[in-house]
């Protein structure tokens, strides 16, 4: 087990294509591993390789947040197929205390190897199509920060749901109470 440095934006290897795995050898399934375990110890559901300054096809990632003990590893992954449209908030361990508003697609289809090397091919809606795209982004060097509508501080967003859980309040007193 080991924990790895997570790079944050600003640093190049954020920004760049990252490079198709040719062949799973010890040393990429280790890295995966420590992916795998810097996730975990930051309390993140995807990790990509280029986070951890390695520009390799790789994430791991929690994409059900029902079920979060099962990590998958996705390496050369491809998105075969994209359907939908969802409107997300998200944060990245690369870009510290901060949230944004990204459009995503609802579905989305991805074939990808596992850690033993085997072609897998899975379907993810809603939340695990978000992680799986944002991940994804990572490896064509793209920060949601990059497409994001709008960014702004885990502060500020606080905020701005404290306001709208206050405007609705004062909007189910005008009605007399009721909820709506
Ligand atoms: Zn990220």
């Amino acid at each position: 087990m080991a924990i790895r440095k997570v790079f944050v934006k600003g640093e190049e290897i954020l920004t760049k294509h990252c490079k198709p795995v040719r062949e799973i050898t010890p040393r990429v399934r280790e890295l995966c591993n420590d992916m795998i375990d810097t996730m975990r110890d930051q309390d993140g559901v995807g990790l990509a390789a280029p986070q951890v300054g390695v520009m390799k096809r790789i994430f791991v990632a929690i994409p059900d947040r029902e079920d979060e003990d099962n990590v998958y590893v996705m390496i050369n992954p491809e998105i075969l197929e994209k359907s939908g449209e969802q409107e997300c908030v998200e944060g990245c361990l690369s870009v510290p205390g901060y949230v944004g508003h990204v459009k995503r697609p609802m579905t989305v289809r991805v074939k990808a190897l596992d850690i033993d090397g085997n072609e897998q091919e899975y379907e993810f809606s809603g939340f695990g199509a978000n992680v799986i795209c944002h991940e994804y982004d990572h490896l064509e060097g793209i920060l949601y920060t990059d497409i994001a509508r709008d960014v702004m501080t885990n502060e500020e967003y606080d905020k701005l749901l404290k306001e709208k859980e206050e405007d609705l309040k004062r909007k189910m007193s005008v009605k007399g109470g009721m909820s709506v």
